[in-house]
């Protein structure tokens, strides 16, 4: 489905980001690694991937909240592999905390990663994808991205503000063969989840268990998390020929949850 095109995934070290990568790599596509972990790791999971695929699968260590970093990451994609026709701005973290006690750095942070970077890279990409006549652009946002939760002020701010960006680069991009278009998961079971619920299980002085039951899946109709390979699907679809229409929209995978 994704035969002779190079995708970036940003944040693909773990989580919805490595199933995305997985999924484009299976499907045919040249996929560009990114995210931290322990080096090791990381290139038994490049080398397993490239393997298993047969396609070419590298990695670059940018920091997404370094806009240097960001451009170069680009610039290592159009030499590793010619051209990058698909990115997926991936990359997130998360911080819980009222407003008034919310940290300045860490409000920074999440912004620069979860909105900033994604401007970066699509603006270095831009050009290459206008001149080639074809670009996707699949940014991961989140049920955030559509509605709020108290606590989540930077989050549910860059969300919206990634669904804001998508939006604009479709209009403008939309006569140039390139689409844009946000993913709204809701709960997924990943490491960066794993870490809310025991943060959450502190803040509001309950079990993890009461936790995912009260809080995370309360709002979500059918009361189970969403899996990375449903996701990963769906950014497979969103990157293929098929979905040459689709653009600007803001895709809810949550389970029912932003229907309230
Ligand atoms: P995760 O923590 O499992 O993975 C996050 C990835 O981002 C990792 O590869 C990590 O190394 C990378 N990363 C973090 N900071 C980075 C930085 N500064 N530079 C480069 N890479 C960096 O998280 P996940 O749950 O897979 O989340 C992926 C995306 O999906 C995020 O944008 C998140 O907001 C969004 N999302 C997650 C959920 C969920 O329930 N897990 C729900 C909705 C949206």
């Amino acid at each position: 489905m994704l035969k002779n095109r190079s995708a970036i995934v940003t944040g693909s070290t773990s989580g919805i980001g490595l199933g995305i990568a997985r999924a484009y790599a299976q499907a045919g596509a040249n996929v560009m690694l990114n995210g931290f972990g322990p080096a090791g790791d990381i290139e038994a999971l490049r080398a397993a991937l490239e393997r298993e695929t047969g396609v070419k699968v590298r990695y670059s260590a940018a920091d997404m909240s370094r806009p240097e970093q960001i451009r170069a990451l680009a610039e290592q994609a159009l030499a590793e592999f010619g051209q990058v026709d698909i990115v997926v701005n991936n990359a997130g973290i998360q911080h819980v905390a009222p407003v008034e006690e919310f940290d300045d750095a860490k409000w920074d942070a999440v912004l620069a990663i979860n909105l900033s970077s994604a401007f970066h890279l699509v603006k270095a990409l831009v050009p290459g994808m206008k001149a080639r006549r074809f670009g996707r652009i699949v940014n991961v946002a989140s049920a955030h991205g559509l509605t709020a939760s108290p606590f989540k002020s930077a989050y549910v701010a860059a969300k919206h503000g990634l669904i804001g960006l998508s939006k604009t680069v479709a209009v403008e991009l939309a006569e140039h063969g390139i689409t844009s278009n946000t993913i709204c998961p809701g709960y997924v079971k990943t490491p960066l989840v794993e870490k809310q619920i025991a943060d959450q299980a502190q803040a509001h002085g309950i079990s993890p268990e009461r936790v995912v039951r009260e809080v995370m899946l309360s709002h979500q109709a059918r009361k189970e998390f969403i899996q990375v390979d449903e996701l990963a699907a769906l950014a497979v679809f969103l990157a293929s020929d098929a979905a040459a229409s689709m653009t600007g929209t803001a895709i809810a995978m949550d389970g029912g949850w932003t229907l309230h």
